[in-house]
């Protein structure tokens, strides 16, 4: 204890701050007694105590007690490959059987999966000096996320659940174009490739890898994971492009049941076989399925919503582009809406019930303790910065654009599906006045976060860089909805005096929306290009798109302010042929570009 002190305040070391918290956490709330009960296990043989830290996630000692098995190991005339095969894939293996079993959660094995890592680094120069072959693992995977997609939680999450389970992963990171993918799993012999990705131009990509993978005369199967992928999607559009196996991971706690079945000599024939009769079974009622009707699109239009424009928005109060440089974080980790952070860790509650849950309660507890230490530093050694920029343009609606005084022409999309008599057929623009009106648009990015995740993966720590990320993520949201309530209550105005809790805030109870390009009221992500001109392009909002329309850095919001009381968030859903042309010659682009973009909301 003396030294994690000294090492904190004398800044002995760069983790001195993460090896003092991990070790108060067996002291914290505990009496002497109960102390003495926590140290207990020291006492335990060696062996004993690894399996301990393991299920535990407990690294204040791991690297002593590997050096002490190692030592004793080689005295033995054993080798040091013999310490991760033996004790501690034991050790892992309780963590595997607890996990599997749903008595221990996602947080809680990617900690187990960091104590793993620190002992194997420990072992590693052993290893090598002893040069010869190192364990070998039950298979290697190619895992990335796609060209043009960015995010990397998700297959962070499931690249330390592989690892721990005994897995190599070969984790190319993020926007990859397929050809690196392929070349790195012929020449690293992979056995499986797992692609990853969340919005939804990387479902497109995704069969791209399937297609190159088929013309290259692969056979490996190919595991196909995230945000926006289905089974649906899967069997639909990547089953058919690829002869070999396709496999859909629906969440991370799937994802070594199907690597240990893929790779099983006695399991995978069946596991494959059943897989493809699923997907076929999901074609087949596709195929069958009578679809909801579309209506020509001058009918929907004529089915519109017909807003009351007396009631439509004053105009703003400081009209134009404004850009906050450095929004506080403190004041944004205010209004945090946390439910969805535990999603992220696949702990499933509403927050902040989720606390006291029976099931996930103690999980979410300890997860929920750790990203509050987290925030502390974060905020008070500013390790992030907030940007943000908005911007309000006088504008009229031109059929189902918004036209702005600039000239620019904001195309959007209308519901076609056939509704009951008195359901309008919905379109963002409808929320406009031919007349004149204005609206609003805004990107929020959260920046700095490469130096911190780089530091946590260089101390092959996992659990913190993914924690790390998905509180960036909470920031960018938390911005989202602080510069929008700015905006209702200043900067445009017209909600001055808005009173609202930070519960009523995640309920959306006040007026006005802020849909995003690429979701279901404005499903074409292209449209980011546009709002992010309006805003002044990448040297105005710092934020710059892939060829996907992602934006980096990857913790981003951005999106339109429509202020029409009646204004409310719908889903486009399918559109027809008709439509299709229409919004192309509207958007300027040719049908192919238009039809690549809107390609799930094609009839
Ligand atoms: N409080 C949540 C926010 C959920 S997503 C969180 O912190 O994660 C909410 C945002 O998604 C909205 O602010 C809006 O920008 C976008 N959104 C939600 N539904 C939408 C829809 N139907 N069409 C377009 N954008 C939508």
């Amino acid at each position: 204890m003396r030294d994690a002190c000294e090492d904190v305040i004398l800044c002995r070391r760069p983790d001195a701050t993460e090896r003092l918290i991990a070790l108060a956490e067996s002291y914290k709330g505990k009496s002497p007694d109960q102390e003495q009960a926590a140290q207990e296990w020291r006492g335990w043989a060696v062996e004993k105590r690894l399996e301990y830290a393991l299920v535990k996630g407990m690294d204040a000692y791991i690297v002593a007690d590997t050096e002490e098995m190692r030592a004793s190991t080689a005295e033995r005339g054993g080798r040091p490959i013999g310490v991760i095969e033996g004790p501690l894939m034991d050790g892992m293996n309780v963590v595997g059987d607890l996990f599997g079993s749903g008595k221990m959660f996602l947080p809680q094995v990617v900690k187990s999966a960091r104590v793993m890592k620190k002992a194997v680094a420990h072992l590693v120069p052993f290893i090598e000096a002893e040069k010869k072959a190192g364990a070998r693992p039950k298979g290697r995977i190619v895992m990335a996320t796609v060209k043009g997609d960015v995010h990397d939680i998700g297959k962070n999450i499931v690249g330390v659940v592989l690892q721990c389970n005994g897995y190599e992963v070969i984790d190319l990171g993020v926007m990859v174009p397929w050809s690196k993918i392929l070349d790195t799993a012929r020449e690293q012999h992979a056995d499986m490739i797992g692609l990853s990705g969340l919005i939804t131009p990387s479902l497109d990509e995704m069969v791209t890898v399937a297609e190159e993978m088929q013309r290259a005369d692969m056979c490996l199967p190919l595991l196909i994971g995230g945000a926006t992928t289905s089974k649906v999607h899967t069997a639909l559009r990547i089953d058919p492009a690829y002869s070999g196996p396709v496999i859909h991971v629906l969440d991370a706690s799937r994802a070594v049941g199907v690597a240990s079945k893929l790779l099983s000599d006695t399991l995978r024939d069946e596991f494959v076989e059943q897989t493809a009769c699923e997907y076929d079974t999901v074609r087949e009622a596709r195929a069958g399925k009578t679809k909801s009707e579309l209506l020509p699109l001058a009918e929907a239009r004529e089915k519109g919503f017909a807003a009351d424009m007396a009631d439509k928005a004053p105009p703003p109060r400081e009209p134009g582009v404004r850009v906050f440089h450095e929004w506080p974080l403190a004041d944004l980790r205010e209004c945090f809406d946390w439910t969805p952070f535990f999603r992220a860790w696949e702990l499933a509650g509403t927050f902040p019930s989720i606390l006291e849950d029976e099931v996930v309660g103690e999980s979410a507890r300890s997860l929920y303790a750790d990203a509050q230490a987290m925030l502390d530093r974060i905020v008070t050694e500013e390790w992030l910065v907030a940007k943000g920029t908005c911007g309000l343009w006088p504008c009229r609606r031109e059929g189902d654009d918004v036209v702005l005084e600039n000239g620019t022409r904001l195309p959007f999309l209308r519901q076609q599906v056939k509704k009951s008599r008195d359901r309008a057929n919905f379109c963002l623009a409808d929320f406009i006045d031919p007349a004149g009106d204005w609206i609003g648009g805004f990107a929020v990015g959260i920046h700095g976060i490469e130096p911190h995740s780089e530091r946590f993966k260089a101390a092959s720590d996992d659990y913190s860089d993914i924690l790390f990320k998905a509180l960036a993520d909470r920031f960018a949201e938390a911005f989202a909805e602080r510069l929008h309530q700015h905006v209702r209550t200043t900067v445009w105005g017209y909600a001055e005096g808005e009173q609202l809790t930070n519960e009523a805030l995640i309920r959306e109870q006040y007026r006005g929306i802020r849909p995003a390009p690429g979701y279901p009221a404005c499903p074409d992500h292209s449209l980011k290009p546009l709002l992010f001109d309006l805003l002044g392009g990448e040297a105005g909002t710092g934020i710059s798109l892939t060829e996907s329309f992602a934006m980096l850095p990857a913790s981003a919001v951005s999106g339109f302010y429509f202020a029409h009381p009646d204004s409310q968030y719908f889903g486009v859903a399918r559109i027809g042929r008709d439509q299709l042309e229409d919004y192309a010659a509207r958007r300027g682009v040719t049908v192919e570009a238009a039809e690549r973009w809107l390609r799930p909301n094609l009839d």
